[in-house]
This record gives structure tokens, C-alpha cells and sequence, in this order.
């Protein structure tokens, strides 16, 4: 059999593109396929938030790739303007969380603890506190969390300069390349159909968004996920009326350059259909008004969607699929795609190479290496995984479940993955999905 490229990468959003930058960085001949236009999903339509901590709820696994995926930006920004020359549009001016009731104020005082406890700046301000630094912010606030470590890019720009890096590096990069299937031998993985025909490498990296379970579905992988559409709309500003984001529940509004606002978004949970919505635009019109009465004043420039890729429990799948040798997951980073690129293209590379010395952080092993010495097969029993460290006995999963959580950080101990036997492939137990999803 022919191995034409070291490394094949499924999807070419801005998981993918970060993958393959990744990889032809380290000197593997790379082969990236998206069927269609590069980053032209969810990664066009993302507001390109950095939000480690405005998005995390707790300090676990989850929130630790968060702040070393946004520890990365500056030092990336500039590697991909000199290879490409496409500047990303980093911002490191902060965030504003901002509460507009009692019970946002008494949550984001909490958060504000579990930040300073994990070491980074947060900073609860009055109301008047807040207006001094954002003076458009409205006479409705009750204050907010300001948040300086946490910036923006801009999410299309970051895509496109991942995949072009790639491509100046060394990477094929082939557009309209739909793949149809993973082809395996004999429990590894050894290639992928195209609509062209096979391509065959020892290495498949599927980073496929909110299709990837599909794909993986075809080859008995059961990566449970949904698509959760968010609808956005931009207008502009004569006069830059922000420096900061404003972050609010079910709202945020993110300041770009030359006046423009980007104003983000709706949930809808389940959708593959990518319409914009007046009912889901007229509610986020509103939300943003009461966060910035000024917004009013702005002209109209466009509205999108796309579709955030969920899986069961709101966590990604990031590492080796235990059942194909040379298989890899990259998908499912919901809200959090952008901010997690540049750690998920590390983290997968260091896999396919074989970790070695480029191994990732010593505390992320846990997240790393679940589920890789479990045979499948085996009885389906529901369990969770807490904490760091090597994993135990007590916390090995069942062979679904494993193959499951092989890939995700958890959370936290609330959080827990159910088995197919439960029939409830979908479900996520302990967790508020509604609550995590109405901020963004
Ligand atoms: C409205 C909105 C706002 C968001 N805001 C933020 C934010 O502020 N900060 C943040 O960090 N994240 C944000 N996100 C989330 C972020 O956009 C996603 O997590 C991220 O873009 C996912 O990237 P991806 O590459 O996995 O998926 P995608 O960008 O969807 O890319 C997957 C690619 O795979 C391709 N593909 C699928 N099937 C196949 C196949 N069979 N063959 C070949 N190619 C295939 C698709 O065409 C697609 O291009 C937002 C998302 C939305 C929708």
C-alpha cells in the first residue's frame, strides 16, 4: 500500500488548519481536506474570544488547556505574520463579565474567588467602577468581573493563517476534498476515502467539527455530538464606543477594528440548518441594547450563524481513538474552539509523534492517557474521573465510556458520560447544558 503523506487531516476549520500547521512545523508531510471552503464554518462565524476564564465554571482539566491554549496567542500571532504575513488581529485588553441581576452579581463574586485561588487576575469593579472603564456600558449594570487576562482574535483571520502557515511549511492543502469514510485494516487506521479515491498515510487525524461523529459513526466509533447553532450580527461605529468585551449571560459584545461590533449569540441546540432567525436576532438585539443602551445608534452591517460542535457532555474529544491504531480525535470544542486551537494542535501532534520531550504538561496526563490501556469489550458500567494524576483502577471506565473519555478533559466530578447500554447515548448527567450554553 502507498503512503503518500505522513499525517491525513479530515476538515479544514481551525482545529484542523492548527493541526496540520502543527505537524508540518515538526517536518511531517501533511495532507489537509476539507470539502469545502478552508474555515468556513464555525470558524468563520466565531466572535474570536480568548475567554479561559470568562467561559471556564470551575478550575479543572479543562479550564488548565484554556489558559495555556491563550498563554500561546502572543508568541503564534507573530510566528504565523512572519510565515504568512496575515496578522490575527490579537487583543489583549481584557473583558468585562457583567452582571445585570442579583443573581449574576453573586456568581461572578464567586468566580472572582476561584480565579484569584487559580492564580489569575480577576477583579470584581462597582458599577461606577466599570462605567470609568467602559463609559457605553449601561446605567443597568451591577457591577462586573473584569477579567484583563483574557482577550480576542480575529476567529476567520486565526483560520486562515493556520492553514496558510501549513501550506508554506510544506502542508497539502486541498479544498473541496470531501472525505466519504476512514479506511482501517485489520484495527488500524490506514487511509481515507475521498470523493477522488483512497489516500493512504499510517495517521488520520479526523477534525471535522460537528460532523466528526458522523464519520467516526461509520467505522463503529460512537462519538456522541450535536451541532448548536449561534446566530451573530456586526454593526458599525463612527467612533470606537469599546475597548473591552462585554460579556453578559445569553449576550456578549466584542469591539473589532475600524468601529465594528461583533454581537454574539444565539443557542439553538440541534440544528444543522445555518438560516439566521428574526425571532433568535430580534431577542439578541435586545440583550445586547440593555448591555449597551448606545448599540441603537450603530449602522447595520451583517448577520451569520454556524454551528458549534457539542458533544454529550460539553467536552471536547482531543487524543487517540483507542480501538484504531493511527486514529485521532480532534473535535467537539463547542464554544471554546478558537481559544483551544493552538493547545489541540500541539496536543495532537505530540501524539503522533509519539510524545517524547514535546509532551504536553505533566498535570494533563490524566487527560492524555484515559482510557488507553483499556481492552475493548468489556462490561458497560458509568463512572467519572476527577482530579490529575496517574489514573487508577477505581477510575477506569467501561470499554465505551473509555473510548469516550479517552479524549476528554472532565470537568469536574459533576460531570459524567453515559454508556450505550443506558440507551441514553446523548444524554449528560449532572450537568446544566441549558446554563452553560445561555451565555454564549
Ligand atoms: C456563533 C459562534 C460564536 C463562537 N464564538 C467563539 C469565541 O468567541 N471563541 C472561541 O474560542 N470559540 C467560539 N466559537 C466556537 C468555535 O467557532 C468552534 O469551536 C471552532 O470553530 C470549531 O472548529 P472546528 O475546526 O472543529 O470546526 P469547523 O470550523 O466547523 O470546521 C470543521 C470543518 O470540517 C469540514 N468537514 C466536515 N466533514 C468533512 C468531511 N467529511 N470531509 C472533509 N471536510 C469535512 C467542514 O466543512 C468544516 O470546514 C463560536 C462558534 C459559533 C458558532
Amino acid at each position: 500500500m502507498k503512503h503518500m503523506n505522513d499525517v491525513i487531516i479530515v476538515g479544514g476549520g481551525v482545529i484542523g488548519s492548527s493541526i496540520a500547521y502543527n505537524l508540518a512545523k515538526r517536518g511531517q508531510s501533511v495532507m489537509l481536506l476539507e470539502r469545502g471552503r478552508l474555515g468556513m464554518e464555525a470558524s468563520a462565524a466565531a466572535g474570536g474570544m480568548l475567554g479561559a476564564q470568562s467561559e471556564m465554571e470551575d478550575t479543572g482539566p479543562l479550564f488548565q488547556w484554556a489558559r495555556q491554549s491563550r498563554a500561546m496567542f502572543p508568541q503564534l500571532s507573530e510566528e504565523l505574520k512572519a510565515l504568512t504575513g496575515i496578522d490575527i488581529g490579537l487583543v489583549r485588553e481584557g473583558l468585562l463579565n457583567v452582571a445585570l441581576s442579583d443573581v449574576q452579581e453573586q456568581e461572578l463574586r464567586a468566580r472572582e474567588k476561584l480565579q484569584r485561588a487559580a492564580g489569575e487576575q480577576a477583579e470584581w469593579l462597582s458599577a461606577a467602577a466599570a462605567a470609568k472603564l467602559e463609559p457605553a456600558l449601561s446605567g443597568a449594570t451591577r457591577g462586573a468581573l473584569y477579567l484583563p487576562g483574557d482577550g480576542q482574535v480575529e476567529a476567520p483571520l486565526l483560520a486562515a493563517a493556520f492553514a496558510q502557515a501549513a501550506r508554506v511549511l510544506g502542508a497539502k492543502v486541498q479544498e473541496f476534498a470531501q472525505v466519504q469514510g476512514l479506511l482501517t485494516e485489520r484495527g488500524r487506521a490506514v487511509g481515507v476515502m475521498t470523493s477522488e479515491g483512497p489516500l493512504y498515510s499510517d495517521n488520520v487525524v479526523v477534525a471535522a467539527g460537528t460532523w466528526s461523529g458522523q464519520l467516526m459513526a461509520r467505522i463503529g466509533v460512537d462519538l456522541p455530538m450535536y451541532p448548536v447553532k449561534g446566530e451573530c450580527f456586526s454593526v458599525l461605529t463612527t467612533k470606537p464606543l469599546l475597548r473591552k468585551t462585554l460579556f453578559t449571560t445569553g449576550c456578549y459584545i466584542v469591539p473589532k477594528a475600524g468601529g465594528r461590533l461583533l454581537v454574539g449569540a444565539t443557542v439553538v441546540p440541534n440544528s444543522y440548518d445555518r438560516k439566521v432567525s428574526l425571532a433568535g436576532l430580534a431577542e439578541l438585539m435586545d440583550r445586547a441594547r440593555l448591555l449597551m443602551p448606545a448599540l441603537g445608534e450603530a449602522e447595520w452591517e451583517k448577520a451569520w450563524s454556524g454551528l458549534r460542535p457539542q458533544t454529550a457532555d460539553g467536552l471536547p474529544y482531543i487524543g487517540k481513538v483507542p480501538a484504531y491504531e493511527g486514529l485521532y480525535a480532534a473535535c467537539g470544542h463547542y464554544r471554546n474552539g478558537i481559544l483551544l486551537s493552538p493547545v489541540t494542535g500541539k496536543v495532537i501532534a505530540d501524539f503522533v509523534l509519539g510524545g517524547g520531550e514535546d509532551s504536553f504538561q505533566p498535570e494533563l496526563e490524566l487527560v492524555l492517557e484515559i482510557g488507553s490501556e483499556t481492552e475493548l469489550g468489556s462490561e458497560t458500567t458509568s463512572g467519572t474521573v476527577t482530579g490529575t494524576g496517574t489514573r487508577t483502577e477505581a477510575q477506569t471506565f467501561s470499554a465505551m465510556e473509555s473510548l469516550l473519555d479517552a479524549f476528554s478533559p472532565d470537568l469536574s466530578g459533576q460531570s459524567k458520560r453515559i454508556g450505550r447500554r443506558e440507551g441514553k447515548q446523548f444524554s449528560a448527567i449532572g450537568k446544566e447544558l441549558h446554563s452553560i450554553e445561555a451565555a454564549h
